[in-house]
């Protein structure tokens, strides 16, 4: 049985997660978390019946608790909530479904407890892959992505020989900006951004892959999720998000993983621990596809691309500083308090301006968040 912790119920992984669990009858949630969506909380907890539950507020937790009076559940809440989610004595998995880097400390509490991830969460190996990937290592404990161009990879390197791989190719659909000049982003808006070609996802997550800075986290977690150098990370535009991602091993020959744009198969890869089974998702018909076209990205336009690289080989705090930046910035643009490319402009200003910390610990993670926050709404 796979006894599962489930952080962030209420999103869009969260939900198709529980698609995953409903299909597999080895697979118990046992705690989980959600953030505001105390409605739709609610029904889960009543089919899915775990054993303790979070939300993100006191006061949240205090009508949950009213609402399932009937089941006896402790509700729990905040930081300290979603550390006990996922510290859940039973759990033997952990799915980091949760939105941004309130994710990190609890994935550290449950790897601290021996227990194995389902690593959705982007911020996560983004801001501290440096602590998380050799505290995995020394605990034993393995992380399966779940981020459908990770597992991809993962997929493809099944079976291979940790040294045999040359180059990561990450694929990306480009957004729905694709092609367009710098003069033409200008103008765009927050309906445009939020229409993805090919993907349903989270909004913070769609606009990031409208700014492609959603491809820049993918190569800072390839990074450390394979353990290779930036210079052996590739993005590829494949605009018909058929071909989730490849790696070329040594000898040259490539290894691709394809499929629909459906992140069922990638949760249930994770929680099966890599055992394939039966989905009853829709399925590639070749004959139907006229063509899988291939494009460099455009590096100028899409800064928040450029910029992954830079902060990824400068290390340190840079990359939360990216991160962080990033996560305020996208929810300035939903919010339509900026425009499109001044999401760029705050990532860079911020880069650029934090203090720079080399080895940043967890509190120094924190603590540049912090920084990056205030300094935006100070400007
Ligand atoms: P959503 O915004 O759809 O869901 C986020 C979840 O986190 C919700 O359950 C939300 O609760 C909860 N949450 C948010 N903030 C807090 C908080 N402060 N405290 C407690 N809970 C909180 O996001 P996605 O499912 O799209 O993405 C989740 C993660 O997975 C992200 O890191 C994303 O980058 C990554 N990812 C997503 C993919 C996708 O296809 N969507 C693909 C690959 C990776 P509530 O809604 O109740 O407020």
């Amino acid at each position: 049985m796979q006894k599962i912790a489930l952080l962030g119920s209420t999103g869009s992984i969260g939900t198709q997660t529980l698609e995953v669990v409903r299909e597999n009858e080895d697979m118990q949630i046992v705690s989980m978390s959600a953030g505001k969506n105390i409605t739709l909380f609610e029904k889960q907890i009543r089919e899915f019946k775990p054993l303790m539950v979070s939300v993100q507020t006191e006061e949240l937790a205090k009508e949950l608790k009213i609402k399932i009076k009937d089941l006896n559940i402790p509700v729990y809440y905040g930081k300290e909530g979603l550390i006990q989610v996922a510290v859940c004595e039973s759990a033997t998995i952990v799915v980091t479904a949760i939105m941004g880097m309130i994710g990190i400390t609890p994935t550290i509490a449950a790897i601290c407890e021996g227990k194995d991830i389902a690593l959705a969460n982007k911020e996560t190996l983004v801001t501290a892959g440096h602590i998380i990937m050799p505290l995995a290592q020394e605990k034993g404990v393995k992380i399966y992505p779940v981020d459908s161009e990770h597992s991809a990879i993962f997929q493809c390197l099944n079976g291979e020989e940790k040294g045999s791989v040359s180059k990561i190719i990450l694929t990306a659909s480009g957004g729905p900006f694709r092609g367009k000049s710098l003069e033409e982003l200008k103008h765009v808006t927050l309906q445009q951004a939020l229409k993805h070609p090919n993907w349903s996802m989270g909004k913070k997550i769609t606009i990031d892959s409208a700014t492609m800075v959603n491809k820049g986290l993918e190569v800072i977690e390839a990074r450390w999720l394979f353990d290779v150098d930036y210079d052996q990370i590739q993005v590829v535009i494949q605009p018909q998000s058929i071909i989730h991602s490849m790696v070329e091993f040594k000898d040259h020959g490539v290894i691709a993983q394809l499929g629909t744009p459906d992140m069922k198969l990638p949760i249930q890869y994770a929680l099966c621990e890599t055992q394939r089974r039966f989905l009853s998702e829709e399925r590639l018909d070749f004959w139907s596809i006229p063509s899988i076209t291939f494009e460099k990205p455009d590096f100028e336009v899409f800064r928040g691309l450029s910029l992954a690289y830079e902060v990824g080989r400068k290390g340190g705090s840079a990359t939360t500083a990216y991160n962080a930046a990033n996560e305020l910035a996208v929810a300035k643009f939903l919010n339509e308090e900026i425009s499109f490319l001044e999401i760029y402009d705050m990532i860079e200003a911020c880069i650029l301006k934090h203090p720079f910390v080399e080895n940043p610990t967890i509190e120094d993670i924190l603590e540049t968040e912090k920084w990056i926050y205030e300094y935006i709404e100070s400007r």
